[in-house]
């Protein structure tokens, strides 16, 4: 049973966060969801440093990444594969930023992923793990990935089912180029806070049945859980990355049907 029952998601918010379009905007927005992160860890007795920001910059446009960068981000989480390689490939001259994709990805776009990115956290299957490896270790990289696992029973989201997780994590060792780090998880999106912990809370459980079984080699430290409008509640549940785009970079004009296929823009029924 928890203890911080009277914590809400702030879906309803995302239409309303503005655009940040200044180093000061992007300082203030950061230190902000800093503070919210800091006060969720407070409330659920955690230390705030076990908990990584990770800015999420898809859709919006270069000049946005340079201001980002500019106030202090040093990793970037983009969705799609293309649109973050594109990136990369005009703010290389920042060589200190580093890029995660954090969403689904096809076989067939190993090869870009394996070129530029640091961190993968969409993993979900085997044919894909195999061509990742193949493709870094052709390009003498390795990638840090996490597991994504569907956690709400959509069908619209990606990931493995909970119950397929123990047998792919298994497999995982073949791949030496990949440092298996965790796992990932897109929450119900839905403004009843109850619905929402409890995929997290799916995840955080699934880790601790996991690391009973886990493969020499393979961590599992990481729990990646929480965007805008959820990350409180995924930190009061266990949290250890939280990918945070909205609430720094300001409203995307999209609704986030278009970047999940299938899916209803406001709310799950
Ligand atoms: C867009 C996105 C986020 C961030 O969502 P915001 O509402 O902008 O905070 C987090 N995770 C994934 C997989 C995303 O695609």
């Amino acid at each position: 049973m928890s203890t911080v029952t009277g914590t809400q998601t702030r879906h309803d918010e995302h239409g309303r966060y503005p655009e940040a379009t200044t180093i000061e905007d992007f300082r203030r927005n950061l230190a902000c969801v800093q503070a919210r992160i800091a006060a969720a860890c407070y409330r659920a007795g955690r230390d705030p440093a076990e908990v990584r920001l990770l800015p999420v910059s898809k859709t919006k446009p270069e000049v946005s990444l340079r201001l980002a960068h500019a106030a202090g981000c040093r990793m970037l989480g983009e969705n799609k594969v293309q649109e973050a390689y594109r990136k990369w490939e005009t703010l290389q001259h920042l060589t200190d930023l580093r890029w995660s994709v954090i969403g689904h990805l096809q076989t067939n776009k190993a090869k870009l992923m394996a070129r530029f990115a640091t961190e993968f956290q969409a993993l979900d299957s085997l044919r894909l793990a195999e061509a990742l490896d193949r493709r870094l270790q052709s390009e003498g990289r390795s990638l840090d990935v996490f597991v994504q696992v569907n956690t709400s029973g959509e069908a619209s989201k990606y990931g493995l089912s909970p119950e397929d997780v123990p047998a792919f994590v298994q497999a995982l060792p073949a791949f030496s180029a990949l440092r298996v780090r965790g796992l990932m998880t897109l929450a119900l999106f839905s403004s009843e806070a109850e619905r929402v912990r409890r995929c997290f809370i799916l995840l955080r459980g699934l880790r601790a049945q996991l690391r009973q079984s886990a493969p020499a080699g393979i961590a599992l430290d990481e729990l990646s859980m929480g965007m805008s409008g959820d990350f409180e509640i995924a930190i009061e549940e266990g949290a250890t990355v939280v990918r945070v785009g909205q609430a720094i970079f300001g409203a995307r004009p999209m609704p986030d049907s278009h970047y999940w296929p299938g899916e209803s823009s406001t709310e799950a029924s």
